[in-house]
């Protein structure tokens, strides 16, 4: 982008960063606690959660949020840990959904809890969910989850699907863990009008392993699906997707991939994460460059946080790639994803 372009934007009071990308959309992981163990995202004993006490209060999420608005943030992601696992997560639903500017408000759940919500978040408006479901398979989910949640899981998307939602699956595909499930994941988008995306697997696992090379990129997944399904048409991205997006001819749904650990997608890249404990991340990969809970906690103003959130911005990595290098020699990322949200 030119420079010239690139000040007007600043002078119009958003967030724009370094490399002139326009920051709309924040991620909120509201807790780092779930009901569920995927061995991809934690270990399956000795997780230290965060003392409640570290985690961001509702009153302090609303608070970023009502600053992020001005500077044109209007979609939100609350993600998590397993959102629902936190006490009265609708009521910070309701209170985010007020704010003005925020026009946009989605879900990202495992779906174990999320049934007995599914009318109270059409009720707040949420636009869409993204359920998290490996598998089709009860025992491979116990496996991969370490829980027998299947059937509520299950019962979650139908009622999602009932009610009208706009409803992505999210699947990460694992080497030896799921590749069966892939073609009957792609076959729930022929009479469903649902996406269903598959995920690269990324090291965020809270034990720091991972396998040397990734397997199943991004483009191995489309290959293998496309020698069942030849007849599959290249979808229109939306701006800042993170998934090239495809449907299958006569089916009703679509599919998608997420180059999450390829990460091809940085250029575009739009969003914030913060996590559970009020840490802001300008990359998923980075270390975390601002902690916004100190800065409430100390007494800054409104203001002064805008212009600590700008500054952030304002030295942002270039990429995925870059943010990862900068944490520091050997340092790789190995947290857990629950507390960043995905
Ligand atoms: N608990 C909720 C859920 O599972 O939907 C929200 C939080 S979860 C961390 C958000 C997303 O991150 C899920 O779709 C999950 O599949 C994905 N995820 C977690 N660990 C991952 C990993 N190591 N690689 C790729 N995706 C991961
Ligand atoms: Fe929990 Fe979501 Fe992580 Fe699975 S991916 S352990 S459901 S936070």
């Amino acid at each position: 982008m030119d420079r010239q372009r690139m000040v007007r934007k600043q002078s119009a009071a958003m967030l724009v960063d370094n490399h002139g990308r326009e920051i709309s959309y924040v991620r909120l992981a509201v807790t780092d606690r779930c009901n569920l163990r995927c061995f991809y995202c934690m270990p399956e004993e000795g997780i230290r959660y965060l003392p409640k006490k570290e985690l961001l209060s509702f009153e302090e999420i609303t608070r970023l949020m009502s600053i992020l608005a001005p500077l044109g943030v209007s979609k939100v992601r609350f993600t998590g840990g397993e959102p629902f696992v936190r006490k009265d997560f609708m009521d910070l639903v309701n209170q985010v959904s007020g704010i003005d500017g925020i026009t946009d408000v989605h879900l990202t759940t495992n779906g174990v809890l999320t049934a007995p919500y599914v009318g109270q978040l059409k009720e707040a408006g949420v636009k869409s969910v993204n359920l998290s479901l490996d598998t089709l398979d009860r025992e491979r989910f116990k496996t991969i989850t370490r829980r027998d949640e299947f059937d509520n899981v299950m019962d979650t998307l139908n009622l999602l699907t009932k009610a009208g939602f706009k409803v992505k699956i999210n699947a990460v595909v694992m080497e030896g863990k799921n590749i069966d499930d892939i073609l009957p994941l792609v076959e729930l988008t022929r009479d469903k009008n649902i996406d269903v995306r598959f995920i690269e697997e990324m090291p965020f696992n809270g034990e720091g392993s991972h396998y040397p090379v990734l397997t199943w990129t991004y483009r191995k997944i489309m290959d293998y699906i496309k020698l069942t399904y030849p007849n599959i048409d290249k979808l229109k991205d939306e701006a800042n997707s993170t998934s090239y997006n495809y449907r299958i001819n006569g089916h009703l749904g679509s599919i998608g991939v997420i180059a999450a650990f390829s990460r091809t997608f940085c250029g575009t890249c739009n969003r914030i994460r913060v996590t559970a404990q009020g840490t802001l991340k300008t990359c998923l990969y980075d270390n975390g460059v601002l902690n916004i809970r100190d800065l409430m906690r100390t007494g800054q103003t409104d203001e002064q946080i805008r212009q600590a959130l700008t500054q952030a911005f304002s030295n942002r990595a270039k990429d995925g790639f870059e943010a990862e290098k900068n944490r520091g020699t050997g340092v790789g990322v190995s947290e857990s994803m629950s507390t960043i949200g995905g």
